[in-house]
């Protein structure tokens, strides 16, 4: 690879597009003709308030995200959001949340210091399939379904969104954000940790229907209300400005290949590459359930933890980074995101079939 840059099978923070961060070197000491970097800028300036305006603009052209929903630039991860969520939507105190993977569970256990939540989960078979969700038994006053839309560490994606019943959906696209079209209409509440599909880490961008904004949280802290970010654009506080910058950068970049049914495609093509060796190999094996896999994270072991070893060694020293699986899952996980070149995962399986051919 141009650079001696290696391909990072990362989970997040994960790679960029080569490009974009071409264009941040070209503009780091002086934005412009600003005479400064993005860095050393007040968030206050015109300067920076263009690039703010721009990267929310370019968003909503990607997800063609309607009028009726407000884009906010949070700090506080997506980890944060497993809180505000709760604490913002919550009105009966009542929710339902469906425990996919590691990342779901986590946040039913904020939601359930919030209020009362019932779970519906995939446990029993180590989250490798999703819960059939077309006929769950919603209780009328139920305040939004929670869904991770992409399990980053499970390796499972949603193919078809739960039948709600007419409650709001609140989904965890950190994961998948911006790799396949989005029917925004179909939630209440979107949010993603930028730091895997998107840009570096630090920030989350969330997707919230206006009518969901409530003015009677007074006495929840400032900065957990979705109030206090959507009455100041995002600028409630220093924002993470370096985040916004670069993210905006691949918005644009995403924009320029064609959007998201262009990325769709890629991401499909990628995937297929990496299911297509697993499918066939005799050593290794995926571990979810073929309908539900994912096209951004994909987990899959050998038959034994010392040969797994043996390969996350082998395909280190070979110039393919972050292969080690989640220990909740063992083996191996080659997390493909958006920025991840087609070549990178072909050339990955080559390796594979390789090892395989040379160690059977
Ligand atoms: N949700 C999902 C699906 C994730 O993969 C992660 C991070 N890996 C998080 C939430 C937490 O994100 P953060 O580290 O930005 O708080």
């Amino acid at each position: 690879m141009k650079y001696d840059r290696s391909y990072n099978f990362s989970a997040g923070p994960a790679m960029m597009p080569e490009a974009v961060l071409e264009e941040i070197r070209d503009e780091m000491l002086n934005y412009r003709g600003s005479g400064m970097c993005v860095m050393e800028m007040s968030h206050r300036s015109a300067v920076f308030q263009t690039i703010v305006d721009e990267a929310e603009q370019d968003l909503r052209d990607l997800m063609q995200i309607p009028d009726n929903y407000k884009v906010l630039f949070i700090q506080g991860g997506a980890t944060l959001q497993f809180s505000m969520i709760p604490m913002n939507l919550m009105r009966n105190g009542k929710a339902v949340y469906i425990e996919s993977g590691a990342w779901s569970k986590k946040a039913v256990a904020e939601a359930k210091k919030v209020g009362e939540v019932t779970v519906i989960s995939s446990k029993d078979r180590n989250y490798s399939y999703i819960p059939d969700c077309s006929d769950l038994d919603i209780p009328e006053d139920t305040d939004y379904v929670y869904i991770c839309e992409n399990e980053t560490i499970h390796g499972t994606t949603w193919q078809k969104l739960p039948n709600t019943k007419g409650h709001v959906l609140v989904s965890d696209q950190s994961s998948m954000f911006l790799s396949r079209p989005c029917n925004v209409s179909d939630y209440g509440l979107i949010y993603a940790g930028v730091q895997k599909n998107v840009g570096p880490a630090g920030m989350v961008v969330v997707i919230i229907r206006e009518d969901l904004i409530r003015d009677d949280l007074e006495n929840l802290p400032v900065y957990m209300q979705y109030k206090t970010h959507a009455d100041a654009a995002s600028m409630y506080n220093t924002p993470n400005c370096w985040a916004i910058y670069c993210c905006g950068k691949v918005f644009k970049y995403l924009k320029s290949l064609g959007g998201l049914e262009a990325m769709d495609k890629i991401n499909r093509e990628k995937a297929q590459v990496m299911y297509d060796f697993l499918d066939q190999s005799k050593m290794f094996h995926g571990t979810v359930e073929k309908e539900v896999r994912s096209l951004m994270n994909v987990p899959f072991v050998t038959d034994s933890k010392e040969l797994d070893a043996q390969v996350v060694a082998a395909t280190k020293a070979a110039g393919y980074d972050n292969l080690k699986g989640h220990k909740s899952v063992g083996g191996l996980r080659a997390s493909i995101y958006n920025a991840m070149p087609k070549e990178g995962v072909e050339a990955l399986v080559e390796f594979l079939k390789k090892f395989e051919a040379e160690n059977s």
